[in-house]
C-alpha cells in the first residue's frame, strides 16, 4: 500500500477563500471588517515568522490585522494592559498571544485575560471548558484544522478507533475530545505510555503530536490507517537529516540554503508504505492551523454582532 498524501495546503486555501467570501458578506451587510490583533512578546525568530505568516494570511482573506510588538524585558502586567486595551476595542474581533512567551512572563494569566469572545486561539479556560462540554466555543486552531481535514477527506470517525500521541493542551487533549465528540473511540498516549507502537497501531486514525522528529515509523501504524502528522521540527544536523531522508536532493538543498529542514513527527517514507492516507510536512496541518485562525476571527466578528 502507498498512502495518499493529503493536500493540507489545498484544503487550507479552500478555507481561506471561504473566509474571504464571508468577510465580503459581513462588510456588505453590516459594514464590518473583522480585525485580528497579534501580540508578540520578545524576539523569538520562529514566533516572528509565524506571526508574519498569520498577518499575511489575514490580508489574503480581507481581515484587518496588526501586530503589537512588546519588548522582551516587559513585565506580565505591561502585557496585561495591552490585552485589556484590545479587549475594550470594538474594532478588534480576535486577539492572539503568540506562544511561547519569555519564561518570566506568566502565560496562564495572559491567556485568561483575553476576552473569551475574542479568544480566536481557543486557549481561554472558558473556551476549553465549553469544548469539553460540547458547547459552542472557539476550538484551538490546530485541532480544528485536523477535524476539517478529516471531514473534507471523508474519513469515517463514528465507531472507529482513534489514537492520539501527545497530551498537550493545545493539540493532544483538544483533538482527543473532538474525535470523541465525533463518536470515535479514543486512546491518548504520552511519554509514559507502555508499548507505544502496539497501542498506536490499534488506531484507524492516528494523530501524532509529540515534537520528536520522524519518531513514528511503520510499526506504530495499522495497515490502512489515516495518519495525521502534526509535528513541526527543525532538523539542523546533517547526519540526522540523512538518516531520515537519505540523499533526498530537495531536503539536502533546503538544508544547504537554510541550515535546517522541516520534519514532522512521522517518518513519512516508512509510514507511507502502511497508511492509507497521510498528511505531509510541510503542507499538511501547518497551513490548516493558519486557515482556522482566520475562520475563528470571522466567527468572532459575526458572534459579537449577533445581538446588534
Ligand atoms: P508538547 O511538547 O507540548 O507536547 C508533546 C507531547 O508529546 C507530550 O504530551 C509528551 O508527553 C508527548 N511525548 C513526547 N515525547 C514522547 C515520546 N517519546 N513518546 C510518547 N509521547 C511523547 O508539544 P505540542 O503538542 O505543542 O506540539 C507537538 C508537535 O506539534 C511539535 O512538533 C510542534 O512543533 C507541533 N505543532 C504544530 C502545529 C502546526 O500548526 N502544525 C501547531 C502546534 C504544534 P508527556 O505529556 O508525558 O510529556
Amino acid at each position: 500500500m502507498t498512502a495518499r498524501i493529503i493536500d493540507g495546503k489545498g484544503i487550507a486555501q479552500q478555507i481561506v477563500d471561504e473566509v474571504r467570501l464571508g468577510v465580503e458578506e459581513l462588510k456588505a451587510t453590516r459594514g464590518v471588517q473583522p480585525g485580528l490583533v497579534a501580540i508578540l512578546v520578545g524576539d523569538n525568530p520562529a514566533s516572528q515568522v509565524y506571526v508574519r505568516m498569520k498577518t499575511r494570511a489575514c490580508q489574503e482573506a480581507g481581515i484587518r490585522s496588526s501586530t503589537i510588538l512588546i519588548d522582551k524585558d516587559s513585565t506580565t502586567e505591561e502585557v496585561l494592559r495591552q490585552i485589556e486595551q484590545y479587549n475594550r476595542d470594538d474594532q478588534t474581533d480576535g486577539i492572539l498571544i503568540q506562544l511561547p512567551l519569555p519564561p518570566y512572563i506568566n502565560e496562564g494569566r495572559l491567556l485568561q485575560a483575553v476576552d473569551p469572545q475574542k479568544d480566536v486561539d481557543g486557549f481561554h479556560p472558558v473556551n476549553l471548558g465549553n469544548l469539553l462540554a460540547g458547547r459552542e466555543c472557539f476550538v484551538p486552531c490546530t485541532p480544528a484544522g485536523i477535524m476539517e481535514i478529516l471531514k473534507r477527506e471523508g474519513v469515517p470517525l463514528k465507531g472507529k478507533r482513534a489514537v492520539v500521541l501527545g497530551r498537550s493542551n493545545i493539540v493532544g487533549k483538544p483533538i482527543a475530545i473532538l474525535l470523541m465528540h465525533h463518536h470515535a473511540t479514543v486512546t491518548i498516549c504520552h511519554s509514559r505510555t507502555e508499548n507505544l507502537p502496539r497501542v498506536a497501531s490499534e488506531g484507524d486514525i492516528l494523530v501524532v503530536a509529540v515534537g520528536r522528529p520522524a519518531m513514528v515509523t511503520e510499526e506504530f501504524v495499522k495497515q490502512g490507517a489515516v495518519v495525521i502528522d502534526v509535528g513541526m521540527n527543525r532538523l539542523n544536523d546533517l547526519e540526522e537529516i540523512k538518516k531520515v531522508f537519505g540523499d533526498d536532493p530537495i531536503r539536502l538543498a533546503e538544508y544547504q540554503k537554510k541550515g535546517y529542514t522541516l520534519v514532522g513527527d512521522v517518518h513519512q517514507a516508512r509510514v507511507r508504505k502502511v497508511a492509507s492516507a497521510l498528511t505531509p510536512v510541510p503542507g499538511g496541518v501547518g497551513p490548516m492551523t493558519t486557515a482556522m485562525l482566520l475562520k475563528n476571527t470571522l466567527i468572532a466578528a459575526r458572534r459579537r454582532r449577533e445581538d446588534d
